[in-house]
């Protein structure tokens, strides 16, 4: 597992820390009000767990199942398919899509443009990582934790070919696991 990765970058501590901070910030900025979590499957599972326990106040949370790429490889098709909707009621909610990582963009204006249309009150964003070189669509995060280089990372819930998605940091594959 660790000898698949040339390089870390993101530590867990970087990640622990700045997790840390972002929960602050949405505590402070909800405060007195009741928030729906919403976790993009599956990349978002472990950020959303780190950031639910840090929480103070009030929420519920949810998941839905957005795709923008096939079962395998790491090129972004574009067209982002809805696998998993929403079970609880949106109505009248403040609703943060929280997702691994925001890359062209497709599927967090997606999963936005959805979360509106099931009645959200409001619709922000928070991601672990931010890879502004390849935006497409125009977005940006809310609460965003670290912004990086365009290259392929996995590990804290970012998987290749669903692997790799358990490891404690953000981290870059070895050439040659992409070749093999
Ligand atoms: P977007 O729709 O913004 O192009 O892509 C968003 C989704 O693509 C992310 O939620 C994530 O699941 C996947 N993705 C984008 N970049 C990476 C990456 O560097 N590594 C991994 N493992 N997945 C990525
Ligand atoms: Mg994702």
């Amino acid at each position: 597992m660790d000898e698949d990765v040339s390089r870390v970058l993101v530590n867990a501590n970087e990640i622990k820390d700045r997790v840390a901070e972002l929960a602050e910030e949405i505590d402070r900025d909800y405060l007195g009000q009741k928030l729906l979590l919403v976790g993009v499957l599956r990349g978002a599972f472990v950020f959303l767990a780190d950031i639910a326990k840090k929480l103070k106040g009030r929420f519920i949370f949810d998941f839905i199942s957005a795709s923008s790429y096939g079962p395998v490889g790491t090129e972004s098709s574009g067209s982002v398919k809805l696998l998993k909707g929403i079970t609880d009621p949106v109505d009248g909610l403040d609703v943060l899509v929280v997702d691994d990582i925001l890359d062209t963009g497709a599927t967090l204006s997606f999963v936005t443009g959805y979360m509106r249309s099931k009645g959200a009150k409001s619709v922000k964003i928070c991601t672990l990582l931010n890879k502004p070189d390849r935006r497409k669509v125009p977005i940006n995060a809310d609460y965003l934790g670290f912004t990086i280089p365009d290259e392929f990372v996995v590990g804290y819930g970012l998987g290749y070919n669903g692997e790799y998605r358990n490891l404690p940091y953000v981290g870059v594959l070895k050439d040659s696991v992409w070749k093999s």
